[in-house]
């Protein structure tokens, strides 16, 4: 009661979020990235168990942080917002405006705010999900098949049916780099999709849980296809029995910012992307796509 939603220092809290979230899912890509580096292409298919290995180790590491980062973020911009702090994982008898920011700088390694000493009135209940991560390695699974087992056994059947003499060698080099290219692009964006999810999902599962939540809007990234643009200028999806899932893509860095109070103020580009919206009139989502891709071009 009489508390008034710290707005500036809410939308401070959710760009660091995005941009650590993102970092999150470049950092899993450039260990990727190595993991294969390591590995001459004629030599994928027989390294393929050592790089599942790799891969489902850094999806789980880079998941985790998402996780513990993607609960202090939540916890945090429910105090900014409510003046309360709630339980669950994480939380610190007496915590305060001022050691939720610790924490959150902290996770993000960088200081985005700070805040007063005084502790906050607690909601004790723990509305955090704990980790599923019997789904998440089978989901990593799943996506190692797709995007890189399924492309190696194809790359050696091409391989097997060129013979020896159908390729000069820079020809030949070139596709090889190609291909390793695929294993690597396709590898970290569905991959990256995996790891923010880690925090993603988690928030979007909390807010059902969450008495003192009333739903969430889409935090984009700098630059956001045209999909996820639209999505964000929708504004604020109130939750219910039956709220849609969030609808994450691979290269997608889209986050969930829940909201817990009517006077939660949107980012700049949410409120953008619903003027072109209302500007572009109506339509098909084709004729959406191809007006956003003109529009945010100029
Ligand atoms: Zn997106």
């Amino acid at each position: 009661m009489g508390w008034t939603p710290r707005s500036a220092e809410i939308l401070r809290a959710v760009a660091a979020y995005q941009l650590a979230q993102e970092a999150l899912a470049a950092s899993f890509a450039a260990r990727w990235a190595k993991a294969l580096a390591a590995v001459e292409a004629r030599e994928v298919a027989g390294s393929l168990s050592e790089l599942e290995a790799a891969y489902a180790a850094a999806v789980r590491e880079s998941a985790a942080a998402s996780y513990a980062l993607s609960i202090s973020f939540y916890r945090l911009v429910r105090a900014l917002e409510t003046g309360r702090v709630i339980g669950g994982p994480g939380y610190r008898p007496g915590a305060s405006l001022g050691s939720l920011w610790q924490d959150f700088n902290s996770l993000t390694g960088k200081r985005t705010g700070s805040g007063p000493r005084t502790p906050l009135p607690v909601d004790t209940r723990n509305p955090f999900p704990a980790e599923d991560l019997k789904r998440e390695a089978e989901r990593a699974a799943e996506t190692f098949r797709h995007q890189v087992a399924d492309r190696v056994a194809k790359h050696e059947r091409e391989r097997a049916g060129r013979g020896s003499a159908a390729l000069d060698d820079a020809e030949l080099m070139a596709w090889e780099r190609e291909f390793l290219e695929s294993l690597k692009t396709g590898g970290s964006g569905a991959g990256g999709m995996l790891v923010q999810d880690g925090g993603r999902d988690m928030i979007h599962t909390t807010l059902q849980n969450d008495p003192g939540a009333l739903g969430y809007y889409r935090k984009t990234d700098a630059n956001p296809c045209y999909f996820c643009a639209l999505m964000a200028g929708r504004g604020a999806i109130y939750k219910s029995k039956r709220t849609a899932a969030f609808g994450a893509h691979p290269h997608c860095h889209c986050q969930a910012v829940p909201i817990f109070s009517r006077r939660y103020q949107l980012p700049a580009a949410n409120d953008r992307f619903s003027r072109m919206w209302r500007d572009f009139g109506g339509g098909s989502l084709a004729d959406w796509r191809t007006y956003y891709s003109k529009t945010t071009k100029t």
